[in-house]
């Protein structure tokens, strides 16, 4: 599991393109306790695949001792712990091998400076050099992320060269994008866009959860919107928030097929208008949909219609076939069905069988299996078929059961192939589907656990 924990809001700095509008004034925060019981639920949830913690704010160093124990938590978890900082505190060589010193020994394996024009207003580019000569002294692997003005004088070449010169690893070059601090405005000629949409697929997502819990897709600046939510980490499990990561019908599609498929449909509902000629980067296009008040309830509408379309092929391919025999002489069936977000960002309540459709399923005298996918395409299953059968008045033989357990092995062999294939690294991104037949085989195989 990769998460990004954007643990506080407050920062030295008030940089003009800071997208959550960061500063000294701000004062919200995760405690201590979430944010270790954030970190143990995701090493819990990575079941022994890796695990990647980021630390981001605000600015963490301002709490420097949390810090520490924060990292340390992440490596006693056997975590690989990154961090970025605008290194505002590399006042002299010293104290920045000093404090580095400090944090390696803790456990950080990473960590990402931030730099542009707007970082210099307050952060002198003499500590971001310090910074990364430090990390290089004392073998922590550091790098640069520099957000670009077109009216910078510098080049991303030369940028690349003095922070490579300096001891970045890594130097990240990225154009700023028009999500900027509350109030800020920019010319519109400093956005560095090239003519036509952006077909690239999503470059990255990770689960990450601010510190007021909220949780999304990915960190860029404007993607803190509905489309892109995954739910509360204060409400539901990080397990469950993570899962909407992979399972989700929008992040699915910007996955396998990037934000132009959400552009395309916007297109085809003649709203193509909206759109821009020019993008700086594909994300601009995807965060600009999703917030644009016409465009994200289309992106919205579209990724509904992919859960449902993917529900019905799981539900054929894998609960259909295993269900499709009559049962003590009754027709099996199956019906999906999906809570999605409202564009408010809330999530209906999960559906429940009502009294008035029991009734019916009752008169047809048909079994139903109930199968419930939320927002994160994680089912609910009703499996425990002499309860669900004394439920709607039936009477089954241990025979009847038996069909039902053949059944449900049949799908558990098809369930650890698929498993195998995941754990031997096999092209994941194919495989999206198939984990998410896990989830149904998940609900055959663990009844009681739904
Ligand atoms: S961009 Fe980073 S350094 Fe600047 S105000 Fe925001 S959090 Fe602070
Ligand atoms: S494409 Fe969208 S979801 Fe993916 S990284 Fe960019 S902004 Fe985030």
């Amino acid at each position: 599991m990769k998460l990004s924990l954007m643990f506080s809001a407050r920062c030295n700095a008030r940089c003009a393109h800071c997208s959550t509008s960061c500063g000294p004034h701000r004062t919200e925060a995760l405690s201590r306790e979430q944010i270790f019981g954030l970190m143990d639920q995701a090493a819990e949830a990575s079941h022994g695949e890796p695990l990647r913690i980021g630390l981001t704010g605000g600015e963490p160093f301002l709490d420097f001792p949390l810090l520490l124990e924060i990292v340390a938590h992440g490596k006693a978890l056997g975590a690989d712990m990154g961090c970025v900082t605008n290194a505002y505190w590399a006042t002299s060589d010293d104290k920045a091998r000093a404090v580095l010193s400090e944090l390696k020994d803790a456990g950080l394996n990473r960590l990402a400076i931030s730099a542009s024009r707007f970082h210099q207003m307050y952060v002198n580019r003499r500590r971001v050099e310090r910074a990364l000569n430090a990390g290089r002294q004392v073998g922590l692997p550091c790098g640069l992320k520099y957000v670009h003005l077109r009216s910078d004088p510098e080049d991303e070449r030369t940028i690349d060269a003095w922070a490579r010169a300096a001891g970045a690893r890594h130097v990240e070059v990225f154009p700023v994008l028009p999500h900027l601090r509350e109030g800020e405005v920019l010319p519109v000629d400093e956005y560095r866009r090239r003519p036509g949409l952006p077909t690239q697929r999503c470059p990255g997502m990770l689960t990450t959860v601010g510190w007021d819990g909220e949780a999304y897709t990915c960190c860029n600046p404007g993607a803190f919107n509905p489309l892109l939510s995954l739910g509360n980490a204060h409400v539901s499990p990080l397990r469950e928030l993570h899962d909407g990561l992979y399972f989700g019908g929008t992040q699915q599609i910007l996955r396998e097929h990037g934000p132009i498929h959400f552009a395309r449909a916007v297109q085809a509902r003649g709203e193509g208008a909206r759109l821009r000629r020019d993008y700086t980067s594909v994300c601009e296009m995807c965060t600009h949909i999703a917030t644009d008040p016409v465009m994200a309830p289309i992106a919205a509408e579209v990724s509904e219609a992919f859960e449902v379309q993917q529900l019905s092929e799981i539900l054929d391919r894998v609960v259909g076939p295993a269900t499709a025999t009559d049962i003590g002489g009754i027709p099996v069936t199956c019906e999906g069905r999906h809570s999605m977000k409202k564009s408010s960002g809330k999530k209906r309540s999960t559906p429940k069988i009502s009294a008035a459709k029991a009734k019916k399923l009752k008169e047809r005298r048909e079994l139903s299996f109930m199968v419930f996918s939320d927002r994160g395409f994680r089912m609910r299953l009703l499996r425990n078929p002499k309860k669900v059968a004394a439920e709607f008045g039936l009477n089954f033989t241990d025979k009847d059961v038996e069909a039902l357990l053949a059944a449900r092995d049949d799908i558990k062999a098809y369930g650890e192939a698929v498993d195998t294939l995941v754990r031997l690294g096999k092209n994941v991104n194919d495989l999206w589907r198939d984990r998410n037949m896990i989830m149904v085989i998940d609900g055959l195989l663990d009844p009681g656990g739904w």
